[in-house]
This record gives structure tokens, sequence and C-alpha cells, in this order.
């Protein structure tokens, strides 16, 4: 059950994904509604510091709302995805998280180059410390 602005009351039944509690719905506008999923953040230990969400996701759905930006379809579900742990964020739908996801394995794979440049240099050994560890 939920307050309407203005007046007025809907009862709106979550997806079975959304992990939201709607505890900032009540007395707002209806098209402020959203469904959330929970986060899903790589989160970056680098040594001792403290973890770091890094490229996080999440489904939004606002069920009531007809303006979104021109990447995601009105009303449908997409991604709220966040590169960093700032406060920037971009709306994505299947296709642009794809494209991310293609970006983040294009890195790792630059990132296992400069780790094996980083052992061929450590060992005297350059070009010969191929990684066998798995990645
Ligand atoms: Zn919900």
């Amino acid at each position: 059950m939920r307050r309407i602005n203005g007046g007025g009351v809907i009862e709106e039944t979550c997806p079975s994904w959304c992990a939201g509690d709607h505890q900032d719905d009540q007395a707002t506008d209806l098209d402020d509604l959203a469904h959330s999923s929970t986060v899903t953040a790589l989160q970056m230990r680098v040594n001792a510091a403290a973890p770091s969400p890094l490229l996080s996701a999440a489904i939004l759905q606002s069920p009531y709302e007809d303006v979104t930006s021109e990447r995601v379809t009105p009303r449908a579900p997409y991604v709220v995805f966040a590169p960093s742990d700032d406060d920037f964020t971009i709306e994505l739908d299947a296709d642009g998280l794809a494209d991310v996801i293609a970006q983040i394995r294009q890195h790792a794979d630059r990132l296992v180059q400069v780790r094996n440049q980083l052992m061929a240099l450590r060992t005297g050994m350059k070009g010969t410390a191929a990684m066998s560890d798995g990645l």
C-alpha cells in the first residue's frame, strides 16, 4: 500500500526480483516508485585498503514513469551501471550491458598482459613468463 503525493493510494505488488523495501516511496509522486534488485559489484580489495565497489549493476524498473533516458524503454526493467563508487551511473538496456561486459573482458586481457610483462621484468626472462595460474 502506498500513499501518493497529492492524494490517493495504490497497492503495488513487487516483482519477484525486487529487493527494495520501498520505505522512501511513501507520499512521493507515483512515477517515483521504482523496483530494485540487489546490487552486484566487484568489491575491489587492493592491499589493506577497505573494499571499494566497482562495476556495480542493479536492475531497476519504474512501472509508472513515462520518461527515462534514450537508452531504456519507459516502464521496462533496465540496468543502472556504476563504473566506480562515485555518483556517476549509466542506464543501460541488455545490449548496453553486453558492451560493458565485453569491455571488462578486454580490459582483463590487458591486465593479464601487464602482469605478464611485470613477471618477465621481475624474473629477467622477458617474454617467457607466460601466466600459468589460470588467468
Ligand atoms: Zn519493489
